[in-house]
């Protein structure tokens, strides 16, 4: 096998629309001299994502994660919110920052999701809601979910950072719970630099966050309650609008790509991808396999090492487990033996390169340069156990242990 890219190929680049049309965007806003406080570029992407969402009411907001704190105050969460340790670092923190213990529940071995079987043991008196994380932009499993809500009079807030454009069965994902929550970070596939958004059903609930995001400032002599300022400004919104001219195209090509993948790997023992079942249209977010190191011969850190000495740089997405952070580990749902098949997911995923421009043969490439690691063990003589390609750290003789352990 060559030696890899003469360039490094990252997991992931920004849509960027053209420079010129932007600058046209530009000259709009400089004309009007409005730069924030919900001015008509503003307006203008509010009612264009609420149509292509498909939900009833948006709420657009400087970031993914202050709207995210934004929904916890308007539904007045308090006490426990039970939610998943396999998800990037917003998802707890803004619980901890509303003054809530996040109650971490172990996940789907397939979705990665948070397992709704696993929800009802964790509920106690002070739980006022289940967040589930539509992780890589896969659906949860939305009826168990509500069905349990339900049951135990329980507010749902879906964090969708990773599934902005995702259907399920025709319905857009952020239909379901009381408030789902869009991250338009950079690193997302439709972005607005950074940003983010709020759906929910009713136009009240709406209002509230409109509050909420401009310091509660009602009218020029009234303050109605202590906001904050998640206001998204005119430049992002004007981004928003040029991305969004772009996201199909966009789709279409990370869907070819995640096709390349899914051919070139099928046949790579030990290294295994989730697809949705049928009724779910997927967005192309993101590519993930897992790596058993019991059946490739050598560990997913070995993988992601060996990469990138061919200039790729996949990344460990989600490792480590928000409920190994330090500010959550002595919590008592954070023990690993409640969180088996998170632990175990967490030690074998890897995010690989996944945009729009890239090509099928750098996929291919990709995905042969990954097989070329392959050792199964078997085949080799104990001395060479997990030699894991040329050079690459050994991985002893207790290889395959870890895993067994759990
Ligand atoms: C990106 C992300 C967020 C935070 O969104 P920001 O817009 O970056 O604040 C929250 N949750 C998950 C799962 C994310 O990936």
């Amino acid at each position: 096998m060559s030696k890899g890219f003469a360039y490094p190929i990252y997991v992931t680049r920004p849509l960027l629309p053209d420079l010129n049309r932007l600058q046209a965007k530009m000259a709009e806003i400089w004309e009007s001299k409005w730069l924030t406080n919900c001015g008509s570029q503003h307006a203008r992407l509010e009612e264009r994502l609420t149509g292509y969402l498909g939900v009833p009411c948006l709420s657009l907001f400087n970031n993914g994660t202050i709207a995210l704190l934004t929904a916890c105050q308007a539904l007045g969460l308090s006490g426990e919110v039970i939610t998943t340790p396999f998800t990037f670092a917003a998802t707890p923190h803004v619980l901890a920052w509303s003054n809530i213990r996040p109650v971490f529940c172990d996940i789907d071995p397939h979705s990665l999701n948070i397992d709704p079987a696993r929800i009802e043991p964790l509920i106690t008196r002070r739980t006022s809601a289940i967040m589930p994380v539509h992780v890589f932009g896969h659906p949860c499993d939305v009826d168990s979910i509500r069905d349990i809500a339900d049951k135990h009079r329980l507010k749902v807030v879906y964090d969708a950072a990773h599934a902005c454009g995702v259907g399920l069965n025709g319905v857009g994902i952020g239909n379901f719970g009381d408030v789902t929550m869009f991250s338009f970070h950079a690193t997302k596939l439709f972005h607005t630099v950074e940003g983010g958004a709020l759906a929910c059903k009713d136009g009240c609930l709406k209002e509230n966050f409109e509050l909420l995001k401009n310091f509660g400032i009602q009218d020029e002599d009234t303050v109605l309650l202590p906001g904050i300022n998640g206001k998204m400004n005119e430049v992002q919104a004007a981004i928003g609008l040029l991305v969004l001219d772009e996201l199909a195209a966009e789709q279409a090509r990370r869907k070819r790509l995640i096709e390349t993948y899914a051919n070139c790997l099928r046949p790579v023992e030990g290294v295994s991808f989730y697809r949705d079942p049928i009724g779910v249209d997927y967005n192309g977010q993101y590519f993930v396999v897992r790596i058993s190191e019991k059946e490739f011969g050598c560990s997913r850190d070995q993988v992601y090492e060996k990469l990138k000495e061919y200039n790729v740089f996949a990344r460990k997405y989600f490792h480590p487990l928000c409920s190994d952070f330090p500010s959550y580990r002595r919590l008592p749902s954070a023990n690993h033996a409640n969180l088996p098949v998170a632990a175990q997911v967490a030690r074998e995923v890897l995010s690989l390169p996944l945009f729009g421009e890239l090509t099928t043969a750098q996929v291919e490439k990709i995905c042969s340069i990954l097989a070329s690691f392959r050792r199964p063990l078997k085949a080799y003589p104990p001395a060479s156990q997990g030699s894991c390609g040329k050079g690459a750290a050994d991985s002893g003789p207790d290889a395959g242990k870890l895993i067994s352990n759990l």
